[in-house]
């Protein structure tokens, strides 16, 4: 028997000054996509936001339903918003932020299961990674060089 060991490589920054100009910029675009986040059940707000190639900015924030199966998180809403628009250019990177208006969350908020495997197929439909920057509301920014990072052994079309 063998051991296979997996590892996860983050960035960590204390402050978005730290960043490029244009991370910080991209950030700042996810934070105001929270305005647009629609959860009056959770109240827990995320504002996505992705960085093309050609410097345009195409943002996503999540939506809830009263018929729980349905609810959309931002990171897929913006996706959904990029191939409605913007197809053919590249994604650089995507910022995610998340809020809650009970407590201040103070750590980053990673994307869920199904968004890492959106990411994932995204990243094999371009061919080319998507750096992920993450901060909630206030706390450390983690950045990552590629959705594969929180994706293991990831599920992707070559198996089909
Ligand atoms: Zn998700």
């Amino acid at each position: 028997m063998q051991h296979k060991i997996l590892q996860t490589h983050i960035q960590v920054y204390d402050k978005a000054e730290e960043l490029s100009d244009s991370w910080q910029a991209l950030l700042a675009k996810a934070r105001q996509a929270l305005d647009s986040s629609y959860a009056p059940y959770s109240n827990f707000y995320v504002g996505a936001a992705l960085l093309l190639e050609d410097g345009q900015i195409v943002s996503g924030s999540n939506q809830e339903n009263a018929s729980f199966p349905l609810c959309l998180c931002a990171e897929r809403v913006a996706l959904s918003s990029y191939h409605a628009q913007f197809q053919g250019r590249k994604i650089v990177a995507i910022a995610i932020t998340a809020k809650n208006p009970k407590f201040v969350i103070a750590e980053p908020v990673s994307p869920c299961g199904a968004c890492r495997q959106a990411l994932s197929e995204e990243e094999f439909r371009q061919r080319q990674p998507i750096q992920i920057i993450l901060q909630a509301e206030t706390g450390p920014i983690y950045v990552l060089d590629s959705i594969q990072a929180l994706l293991p052994l990831s599920f992707n079309p070559q198996f089909l």
